[in-house]
């Protein structure tokens, strides 16, 4: 049998509709604007065939005997969920947290909702059955899943059934024998040209009684009638010069769903906005989920973090106080984030169905953090590097030529020769400064959703009495009625 990596490649020629720059994509395995991220993607579905580090990711599948990614492993304690944990880091690590849409996320939603499918039996008496069929398939095909959840950004003033054109937000138009009729579209599929399949349904509520706009289908990426529409491309081939974006561009896409008909065992919920609801809401599939997600930004930190020491020391700004400040920001950062990560895991509990789910606050809060951690990061790069970000020639390998001994003079650092300081400045950039880099800023930012509004849950979602009890605590105190009698236990607990 081929190599895992090229049976996915291979796999990628399945009738799929791909566009870019207005054109077609007859072959996604084979375009050049897929070519660094499918080698680097191909490397690392390597690590389930290598015999140490298939240990580390992956799991024997019971019905293939292969090796199958750890996200499909449903954590029955904390070993269990720490085994996931080391499956994230190797992945992420060895994208140093660049490429965000390995499939680990979505591939934890189906986990998750796998794992607590009793809890939709009352919506839909099949929904057991098929999500058992799907995962089993996922697992034992490696197939590669992403998320399709937001409407397009027309008008953000109206919700799904306010909307002037009813074509303009996904949704049920016709049910036949063999499945249900979709028509609209759904913003952003990252990953979209190379996925087996997208996660569909809202990521905000559904009004009570909008019945056409309220489902939940897992649909193949070759389904006929569906379109997968590219942003500009942001790879690039050189590596040298931009060495993230020539391997890591995870292409963003806009699904358009032209009447494509999903097969029943694709559609998992329908005509139902509560249990749409409580599924987007399930505490075991984004607990899986979510923590996925936190692994991978404790990584992507650690290497921005690794890359301002370094520029730092190279033009040795690294000897300012402020600049040691600013990168002591960037070590509070990571520390925080590993506290939160091992916090999550550490206070996690078995839910009703036995699967160990971490602690949602310490994920929410490491989540929460990084929208303003990242943006800050690559401020502080920039604040370190300076004019220095332009003292890069064009092309690195022109040291060697005419000028070369005048450029070696002048493009080096305190500590490094001109060709060290170069690369290093090239690799900065493109965490800063290029198209892929400045997307990177924006998917922290919004990734998970809009932050004003995930700020506003974790105030909503708070242990609100526990605070206030503080409050009522000191107001008796102020009031001489200090308690007589201590609850031992709260007296000295946090
Ligand atoms: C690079 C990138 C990759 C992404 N990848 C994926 C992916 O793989 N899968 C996926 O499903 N999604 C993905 N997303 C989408 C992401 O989930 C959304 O960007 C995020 O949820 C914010 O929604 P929006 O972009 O529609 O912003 P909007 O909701 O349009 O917000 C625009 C502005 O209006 C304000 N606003 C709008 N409505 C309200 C309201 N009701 N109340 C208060 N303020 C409001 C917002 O605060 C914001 O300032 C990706 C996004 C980015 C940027």
């Amino acid at each position: 049998m081929a190599a895992l990596g090229q049976r996915f490649r291979d796999s990628l020629q399945d009738g799929r509709t791909v566009w870019l720059d207005g054109e077609k994509v007859e072959n996604v395995s084979q375009h050049p604007a897929f070519q660094g991220t499918l080698q680097t993607l191909t490397a690392l579905f390597a690590t389930l065939e290598d015999n140490v580090l298939r240990e580390h990711v992956g799991f024997r599948s019971p019905v293939t005997g292969e090796y199958v990614h750890n996200a499909f492993l449903v954590p029955a304690s904390l070993e269990d969920l720490q085994r996931r944990t080391a499956a994230f880091a190797c992945w992420t690590k060895k994208t140093h947290g660049v490429m965000s849409r390995l499939s680990e996320y979505a591939r934890s939603l189906v986990t998750g909702w796998y794992a607590a499918r009793e809890r939709y039996q009352v919506f839909d008496p099949q929904f057991a059955e098929k999500i058992v069929r799907y995962y089993e398939q996922a697992r034992d095909q490696h197939r590669f899943v992403t998320t399709a959840l937001l409407d397009p950004q027309i008008d953000r003033s109206k919700g799904p059934s306010e909307q002037k054109d009813p074509d303009a937000v996904l949704r049920i138009v016709r049910k036949t024998e063999d499945g249900v009729v979709l028509r609209g579209a759904k913003m952003i599929a990252t990953a979209g040209p190379y996925t087996h399949d997208f996660l569909v349904y809202p990521f905000h509520r559904i009004a009570d009684g909008d019945l056409a706009h309220a489902h939940m289908m897992i649909v193949p990426a070759n389904t006929p009638g569906l379109h997968i529409i590219c942003r500009e491309s942001f790879a690039a081939d050189r590596r040298e010069v931009y060495p993230l974006s020539s391997r890591y561009e995870e292409m963003d896409a806009v699904l358009l769903f032209d009447d494509a008909l999903v097969p029943w065992e694709r559609v998992f919920l329908h005509d139902n906005p509560q249990a749409v609801w409580q599924l987007r809401m399930d505490e075991t599939a984004n607990g899986l989920a979510y923590h996925t997600t936190v692994v991978r930004l404790l990584a992507k930190l650690e290497f921005v973090a690794g890359v301002a020491f370094a520029v730092a020391e190279a033009i040795g700004a690294d000897h300012h106080l402020h600049v040691q400040e600013k990168l002591g920001e960037l070590v509070i950062q990571l520390e925080t984030v590993k506290a939160l990560l091992i916090a999550s895991e550490a206070g996690g509990k078995a839910d009703v169905y036995g699967t160990f789910v971490p602690d949602p606050t310490p994920i929410e809060t490491a989540r929460n953090l990084g929208p303003r951690y990242y943006p800050r990061a690559i401020e502080i790069l920039q604040q370190i590097g300076a004019g220095g970000f332009m003292q890069v020639p064009s092309n690195g390998e022109r040291l060697q030529a005419e000028l070369g001994g005048l450029l070696q003079k002048y493009y080096r650092g305190a500590k490094i020769d001109a060709e060290g300081r170069i690369a290093l400045f090239k690799l900065a950039w493109d965490l800063i400064g290029s198209p892929l880099g400045s997307r990177h800023e924006l998917y922290e930012r919004f990734y998970l959703g809009d932050p004003v509004r995930t700020y506003a849950a974790q105030y909503q979602n708070c242990d609100k009495e526990r605070l206030q009890s503080r409050l009522r605590d000191f107001w008796n105190l102020a009031a001489g009625k200090e308690a007589k009698e201590y609850d031992s236990k709260s007296a000295v607990s946090l």
